[in-house]
């Protein structure tokens, strides 16, 4: 329907929101009616959450200070942990982290138990990343059975199903992320896999590109582009003639076969770059960045990282998340932040997502093990983009960015500081002695890794702020949520400054709702306009900026959508994924409007 159809600025945000925690979040009897309200949702959690506390010897009266402090935190919207934690603490089988990591061996055996592990994690409610650069190429040989494998992107698809088949028991629906290095035979099979749209639906995928490929992209773009048998480790190259979505190892040449008729690095990274600018997808991960920054290297290299890529993780390792929504700081004059209330809600957030650890129930032992062996968790933020404008400051400027940089360093280093604490009141992690904290100087730490950004999808929406560091998507903007059913909104923020300043009329509502450019409205002050930039009109550039400024000081990652207008050029995504790499950047994704169906956010214009 289109936006213009509806009721013109219904508050249907909080329609959404409360739609959204009484389907999936509250607690429903046999009948599917809730039994708890919001604020006992937030009592069932924080009384789960402080009673790991007890369980280890805390006093009474301590656990009972914090139970009301956890309460205070989320019923406040200073913080929010991930779904997860809302939906399942202090229930039964409470599982509480939204992302993990499977490995998936080259072994029929090994492949169908990462596929169960995946349907237990999934059904609930949390999101599996894995690798298939183990997997043997379409076309190798199968030893027990002499015939030859049809390879990782079948498999993939094996996961695919179950995670289709899995999502009705679920409280969401299952998110997967798929990640192949640049030199895997099938590299072209992966890059061009979902070409049907109805392939992967659940997949995000990703292919992993060394500062090596850089390197030659930038020094030595005609250079054959080799791909490596995981198996056997004889290196190939492509001859140009093999059909992208069909390339079996019979197709590939002996690397010192290189001719002038092979694919180059320059053409493997154009059919990357084109195939984002298509559909969105492949995303790049910069893996060698994301490995310079793994705390735990002699525990092993990251491969993969969760669905919407900022988490990497080793194998079996898994993670809770919990965002703060940056907004609530902003002093009343608008000038600056509450510092020091922040850098408390960091302390008392850190202590919160620790104790998530100890009441999580794991899905598979291994799970269980690797994860308070390495005890990661991912404080990240929300808001950003209404802070700015409660600020006074433009996405796009050099003036957010700056601020990005400054409020990332300081949740960054307030987070280690409270890790840093916990470690001496109860223990530094157990992998610590083998991580990079333990190099001189020393620094006992109780976690190895403190600091994610995160999408907050949904607890963007209980807390009613923008997500994550997003830019605003849209002034008038029409959500496809839950049941597929739409709700219009005006913009919170620009609802209230509309009605403060007195230009909110309902001409000025049907212009937004239309689409209209709010500064050609002439009633809305220019400053206003000016502050209210969307994502649409954010350069692609400043997109990749914001993210490099937040990645700066993120110990793990960041994740961001660079959006690009539906008339952008290939060559604009090309810019981006450079420009993402020179930035320091983990991963980069661009989404091109309309590229996709069934998007879940969209402007009034496409609606
Ligand atoms: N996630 C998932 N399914 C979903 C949404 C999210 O498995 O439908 C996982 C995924 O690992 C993602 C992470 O949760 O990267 C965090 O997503 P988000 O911040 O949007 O979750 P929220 O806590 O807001 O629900």
């Amino acid at each position: 329907m289109p936006a213009t159809d509806q009721p013109v600025g219904r508050p249907s945000r909080q329609d959404l929101r409360a739609r959204m925690l009484a389907q999936r979040y509250l607690r429903k009897d046999p009948s599917g009616q809730p039994i708890e309200t919001t604020e006992q949702m937030f009592r069932r959690v924080a009384k789960a959450i402080a009673a790991v506390e007890e369980r280890s010897g805390g006093p009474r009266s301590v656990v009972s200070a914090l139970q009301n402090a956890f309460y205070r935190l989320m019923a406040s919207g200073d913080f929010l942990p991930n779904s997860p934690t809302l939906m399942n603490a202090g229930r039964e089988g409470g599982m509480l982290s939204a992302c993990f990591v499977l490995p998936v061996p080259d072994s029929i055996d090994g492949i169908f138990e990462a596929l169960k592990q995946t349907a237990q994690v999934q059904k609930a409610g949390g999101g599996t990343g894995f690798a298939f650069d183990a997997l043997r190429p379409t076309g190798d040989l199968v030893a027990s059975s002499g015939g030859t494998t049809s390879g990782p992107l079948s498999f993939m698809g094996v996961f695919a199903s179950a995670t289709g088949a899995i999502q009705q028991g679920a409280f969401r629906r299952g998110a997967n992320m798929g990640m192949m290095s640049v030199h895997h035979p099938d590299i072209l099979n992966f890059i061009t896999a979902k070409d049907d749209s109805t392939a992967f639906e659940n997949f995000n995928l990703s292919v992993k590109v060394t500062d090596r490929f850089m390197a030659d992209l930038h020094e030595n773009p005609g250079r054959p582009h080799i791909v490596q048998n995981p198996r056997t480790g004889e290196r190939y190259v492509i001859p140009k003639t093999v059909p992208p979505h069909a390339c079996t190892l019979a197709d590939l040449l002996p690397a010192d076969h290189a001719n002038g008729a092979c694919w180059t690095v320059m053409d493997l990274w154009n059919l990357i770059v084109s195939h984002s600018h298509r559909t969105g997808e492949p995303g790049i991960c910069f893996i060698d960045a994301v490995n310079r920054n793994n705390p735990l290297p002699d525990c092993g290299r990251i491969e993969a990282t969760n669905p919407c890529g900022e988490q990497p993780l080793l194998s079996n390792e898994s993670c809770n998340l919990g965002s703060i929504n940056l907004s609530r700081f902003v002093t009343s004059d608008g000038q600056d932040l509450d510092w020091r209330r922040l850098g408390r809600v960091i302390r008392r957030a850190v202590r919160f997502l620790d104790n998530v650890i100890d009441a999580n129930t794991y899905p598979t032992g291994e799970i269980h093990q690797t994860t308070l062996a390495h005890r990661k968790i991912g404080l990240g933020v929300m808001g950003f983009a209404d802070t700015l404008i409660l600020r006074g400051i433009r996405y796009d400027s050099p003036e957010a960015e700056t601020l990005a940089r400054t409020i990332a360093g300081f949740l960054t280093e307030t987070a280690h500081a409270a890790s840093a604490d916990l470690a001496t009141l109860r223990g530094h992690f157990p992998s610590w002695p083998m991580s990079r904290w333990a190099k001189p100087p020393a620094r006992p730490m109780r976690n190895a890794a403190c600091t994610t950004v995160a999408p907050t999808g949904s607890i963007s929406i209980i807390a009613g702020c923008s997500s994550g560091i997003e830019p605003i998507y849209s002034l008038a903007t029409t959500r496809l949520a839950l049941d597929g059913q739409e709700f219009f909104e005006l913009h919170p923020l620009l609802e209230r400054l509309g009605q403060k300043q007195g230009w909110l009329t309902n001409a000025v509502r049907q212009a937004l709702a239309r689409g209209e450019p709010i500064d050609g409205i002439s009633a809305v002050p220019r400053r206003t306009a000016e502050l209210f930039v969307t994502a649409h009109e954010v350069s692609p550039e400043w997109h990749v900026r914001i993210q490099a400024a937040w990645q700066s000081w993120i110990d793990s990652a960041v994740s961001k959508t660079v959006n690009l207008p539906a008339g952008s050029a290939i060559e604009d995504v090309d810019k981006v994924f450079r420009l993402a790499h020179k930035l320091g950047c983990k991963g980069i994704t661009v989404y091109r409007d309309g590229s996709r169906a069934g998007q879940t956010l969209s402007g009034p214009s496409e609606t």
